[in-house]
C-alpha cells in the first residue's frame, strides 16, 4: 500500500481526512501545545486531533491562524465532553470550541464519549452543527457496536468517522469490521499504546529487522489496517520519527504477527471502557 504524509481516506459525506496526524492530549496547554503543533505542521502533518477537555484548542487554533500552512490544508478535529453533552449544551460548547479554535469551521466534530442518558440528543445537535457548516463532517469516540447499533436505529446521519482506543495490543478486529460495513471510518487513539507496550520485544525484534522503530512499526500497521492515526508526541525528534512511517512497508506476515500481540490492554482506566457501558 501505497501512502504518504498526506494521504486522505474518504468520508462517507464525501470529505478528504487525513490518514496521519498528531494528538495533543496531554499536550500542556501554552508553550508546549504551540511548539507540538508547530513541529507537527513544518514535518508535514495536516491533521491535529484536539478536544475541549483538552484545553489546548487555543495553542491548536493560535499556531495554525499564524502556522506555516493555510488553515484549509490543515484538519482540525475537535469534540464535546460529557459535561456538555445533552443538545443545547452541545451547540454552544461547539461554538466555544470554536471561539478557541479561532475557526469558523471545524473539520471533524465528535461526540468524545457514548455518555448513558445523552447520546441520542448530542447526536442530534451534531446534526444540527453539520447543517449550519460549523463542521464538515461529524462523528463519535469511545463508541461500541452497541453503542453504534443504538445510533444507527435512530439517525438519519450516518457518523462519519469512530474514534476508539486501536493498537496491536487491542486489536479490534469485530468492532473495525462493524464499522467498515457502515460506512464509518475507524480512527485510532493510543496507536503507541501510550508508549507502555513499546518495550514489548517481539515488537523490539521486528522494528530491529526493519530498521525502524517500535512507534514506527505500531504507526505503520494502523495505516495498513486502514485506520486512520494520531499518534502524540510533546517531542520534535518523535514527532519527526512518527511521521517517518512511509518509506517501509509491513510484508503480510509482519501484520499477521502483530495482530497475534493482542491481548486486549486498554490504557484507559477500567471505569471508562465503554464496553461496560449500557
Ligand atoms: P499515544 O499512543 O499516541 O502515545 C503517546 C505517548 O507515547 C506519550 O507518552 C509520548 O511521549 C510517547 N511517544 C510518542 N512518540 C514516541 C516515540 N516515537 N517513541 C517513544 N515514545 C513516544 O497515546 P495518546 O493517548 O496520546 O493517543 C494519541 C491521541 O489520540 C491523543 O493525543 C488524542 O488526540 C487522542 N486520544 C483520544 C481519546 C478519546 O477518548 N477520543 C483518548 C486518548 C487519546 P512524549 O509526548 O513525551 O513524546
Amino acid at each position: 500500500m501505497q501512502f504518504s504524509i498526506t494521504s486522505t481516506i474518504k468520508l462517507n459525506n464525501g470529505v478528504e481526512m487525513p490518514r496521519f496526524g498528531l494528538g495533543v492530549w496531554r499536550t500542556p496547554k501554552g508553550a508546549e501545545t504551540q511548539n507540538a503543533v508547530r513541529w507537527a505542521l513544518e514535518a508535514g502533518y495536516r491533521h491535529i486531533d484536539t478536544a475541549k477537555l483538552y484545553d489546548n484548542e487555543e495553542d491548536v487554533g493560535l499556531v495554525v491562524a499564524n502556522g506555516p500552512v493555510k488553515r484549509e490544508e490543515v484538519f482540525i478535529t475537535t469534540k464535546v465532553w460529557d459535561t456538555e453533552q445533552g443538545y443545547e449544551s452541545t451547540l454552544r460548547s461547539c461554538e466555544d470550541s470554536l471561539k478557541r479554535l479561532r475557526m469558523d469551521y471545524v473539520d471533524l466534530y465528535m461526540i468524545h464519549w457514548p455518555i448513558p442518558g445523552l447520546r441520542g440528543e448530542t447526536w442530534r445537535a451534531l446534526i444540527k452543527l453539520y447543517e449550519r457548516g460549523l463542521c464538515r463532517a461529524i462523528g463519535v469516540s469511545n463508541y461500541t457496536i452497541h453503542h453504534l447499533k443504538e445510533l444507527l436505529a435512530d439517525t438519519p446521519i450516518v457518523p462519519a468517522v469512530n474514534q476508539v482506543e486501536f493498537n496491536p495490543f487491542l486489536y479490534r478486529k469485530e468492532l473495525q469490521m462493524f464499522c467498515r460495513g457502515q460506512g464509518i471510518v475507524v480512527e485510532s487513539y493510543a496507536p503507541l499504546s501510550k508508549g507502555r507496550k513499546l518495550d514489548n520485544p517481539a515488537l523490539i525484534s521486528l522494528a530491529a529487522r526493519l530498521h525502524k522503530t517500535p512507534a514506527q512499526v505500531l504507526i505503520r500497521w494502523a495505516l495498513q489496517h486502514d485506520l486512520v492515526v494520531i499518534p502524540k508526541s510533546v517531542h520534535q525528534e518523535r514527532i519527526q520519527e512518527n511521521a517517518a512511517v512511509f518509506d517501509f512497508e509491513l510484508t503480510p506476515a509482519d501484520m499477521d504477527f502483530l495482530d497475534g500481540l493482542n491481548e486486549d490492554f486498554y490504557t484507559v482506566p477500567p471505569e471508562r471502557i465503554a464496553e461496560k457501558w449500557d
